[in-house]
């Protein structure tokens, strides 16, 4: 217990259902390339009776999946977690289910503690190749994590009826032109010039003067 302990402090894991913690060294073949990694070899479990289904109090133990989840490196080294989860099963309506912790992503093999020390790094203006470097994981990898979710606006060929705009200061001091439509108040463009020169020729370039 003591040891389980010293162990998620060194990780900075905090879930008190995560026991049995041991940490050995390991290698894999990454495309013919031996690396070595440090695997965190755990388990993941706790009492459930209330079957998340049919609601009644009819969950048992089942037996355990073991799932391959990547921590954060400390070092530029793979940190892998081999975690034994409990599943559970309901002897009222016969659904499964399993163990989860907040440390994970369901249906991710990226922790929660990786993708947070992306998004801190990510502030620190350090590129995706260092990042990957440092935190021992592949620079697509960061790439999706940073920006897989990300939905970008989509734009219209076509100006809105009517148009609002204005200028601010954005980053260094440059000013930028921005304009929404005045219906919907999505934003239509940002311009990071703010002479009509531009801003004119900018509009009549992306926009069709048809309908
Ligand atoms: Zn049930």
């Amino acid at each position: 217990m003591f040891q389980d302990n010293s162990i998620l402090c060194a990780l900075n894991i905090k879930d008190n259902n995560i026991k049995n913690v041991s940490v050995c060294d390991s290698k894999i073949n990454n495309k013919g390339v031996i690396k070595h990694i440090k695997v965190v070899k755990a388990e993941l479990s706790y009492s459930l009776t209330r079957c998340p289904q049919c609601g009644k109090n009819t969950l048992v133990k089942n037996g355990k999946r073991i799932t391959n989840q990547r921590l954060a490196s400390f070092n530029g080294m793979e940190y892998h977690l081999i975690l034994k989860k409990q599943r559970f099963l309901c002897k009222n309506c016969g659904s499964t289910c399993g163990a989860h912790s907040d440390l994970l992503v369901k249906n991710h093999t990226m922790t929660k503690q990786i993708k947070n020390r992306i998004f801190d790094m990510s502030r620190e203006s350090f590129t995706l190749s260092s990042m990957a470097k440092l935190l021992g994981i592949s620079a697509s990898t960061v790439s999706r994590i940073l920006y897989g979710n990300t939905k970008l606006p989509e734009r219209s060929p076509y100006l809105p009826e009517n148009l609002c705009f204005d200028e601010f200061r954005s980053v260094k001091k440059v000013f930028t032109f921005i304009s929404i439509d005045a219906k919907t108040h999505h934003l239509i463009d940002l311009v990071h010039d703010r002479l009509s020169k531009t801003l004119i020729e900018h509009f009549i370039n992306k926009y069709s003067l048809k309908r």
